[in-house]
């Protein structure tokens, strides 16, 4: 399907309107799934936007799935509450077999099937991925799970979810991404076999702590090769990196509008405070940041599109875009003065739900390293 990029970016704008800055405030006080706003993202079929046309979805590429997460977070929105309903199913769709595809993704495109969960995080692992301990061993035609993961977010509001387990002790002498499989569980059917608990965080975002107590999950239910899951995942970490990219670019663009229209109206000492170079200026260098960022992130977003497989295009684009929001952030708080610390304003609440990419899906420190190591070729330092 091909949409006209302006007409995608009116079209979201004019349905974001519908959900303004105090519906967001209030599902952030009540810490309430902004279940409405999700609902008519789902009926307009953007959240199927990269599912093809063929399963039911839109069929548009990263470039069109990426505006629309940018429209969003600009509007003043958070599309953390369901932007993995977009991405997650790329791991099903890249690697699965075209029976589970059949099965599932005319669901997923439709709404539903929500996979928006995506579990790979463990407590004693970090971001160290190859140390997970979550097992799941091999019984005949099932598969029995136990572990732990921590920041598991949307799980509550999923019907299935991706799992990265070790089906394979780690060996010495062999790699230490082998020996993991991803799984596609059904969480209708775990029953008491998965124990969730939500982690209270500043931010409204339904991370979980989840226990997996002899969860069993069909053979089915495995997603490509047993023992290959850490390159499927990683092939879906691409995608997701340019996504929240898109949004942290959404998030930095909301703070350069609203600074800027405070800046116009505020009138201190008998003249807008945006008429000081001191308040301007930050202004300015943050805007041109983020188009700096952005112009990365399109790079990467079409690169994907044309079947650019590495990570240093949606690594930098993740790094450079949550730096930028976060540059903004501080500086619309800067030109609100006390009024940015009031809620009903709002920009305290984006500069919590901001700050959350310099450190998810992926903290920067370990994009430093990527580039240092993986693009510049030095030694590695883990
Ligand atoms: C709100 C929220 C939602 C999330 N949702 C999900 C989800 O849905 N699914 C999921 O699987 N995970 C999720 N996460 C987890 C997230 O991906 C991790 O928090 C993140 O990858 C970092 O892991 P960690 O918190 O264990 O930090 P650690 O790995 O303990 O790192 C702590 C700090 O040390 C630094 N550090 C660590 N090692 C090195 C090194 N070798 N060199 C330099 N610096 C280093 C890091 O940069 C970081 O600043 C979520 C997290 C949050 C907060």
């Amino acid at each position: 399907m091909k949409v006209p990029r302006a007409q995608l970016r009116s079209a979201i704008r004019a349905l974001c309107a519908d959900f303004g800055n105090d519906y967001w405030q209030a599902a952030d006080r009540a810490r309430s799934y902004p279940r409405e706003f999700v609902d008519a993202l789902t009926e307009a079929g953007y959240l199927a936007c990269l599912v093809p046309e063929e399963y039911g979805g839109m069929g548009l590429g990263m470039t069109e799935a990426s505006l629309i997460l940018e429209e969003i977070n600009r509007s003043g929105a958070n599309s953390g509450a369901c932007h993995a309903q977009m991405y997650t199913m790329g791991t099903l769709l890249r690697h699965g077999s075209d029976e589970q595809k059949r099965k599932f993704l005319p669901g997923i495109a439709s709404g539903e099937l929500r996979l928006q969960a995506f579990a790979v995080t463990e407590p004693d692992a970090g971001s160290d991925t190859t140390r997970i301990r979550t097992f799941a061993r091999r019984e005949g035609d099932r598969y029995i799970v136990n572990g732990q993961k921590v920041f598991i977010s949307r799980v509550r509001q999923s019907d299935l979810m991706i799992l990265l387990a070790r089906t394979t002790p780690p060996a010495e002498g062999r790699k230490r991404t082998a020996g993991l499989s991803v799984f596609l569980v059904d969480l209708r059917e775990a029953g008491d076999r998965i124990r969730v608990a939500p982690i209270d965080t500043m931010i409204n975002h339904e991370s979980c702590e989840i226990h997996f107590d002899d969860l069993e999950i069909p053979v089915a239910n495995r997603i490509g090769e047993e023992g290959r899951g850490f390159r499927y995942i990683i092939s879906g970490m691409n995608a997701e990196r340019i996504l929240l990219a898109s949004e942290s670019i959404g998030d930095g663009l909301h703070f350069i509008d609203r600074a800027s229209d405070y800046a116009s109206a505020r009138r201190v000492f008998g003249r807008e405070i945006g008429a000081n170079q001191g308040v301007q200026f930050p202004i300015a260098d943050a805007y041109m940041q983020i188009r700096a960022a952005a112009a990365v992130r399109d790079q990467a977003a079409r690169a994907y599109d044309d079947g650019e497989t590495r990570g240093e295009g949606p690594n930098m684009a993740k790094y450079l875009a949550s730096r930028a929001a976060w540059k903004a952030a501080n500086v619309a708080m800067d030109t609100f003065g006390g009024w940015g610390m009031a809620s009903e304003y709002g920009i305290e609440r984006k500069f919590r739900e901001a700050r959350l990419y310099m450190v998810a899906p992926v903290a920067n420190n370990l994009i430093l390293s990527h580039v240092a190591t993986h693009v510049l070729g030095m030694p590695r330092s883990f």
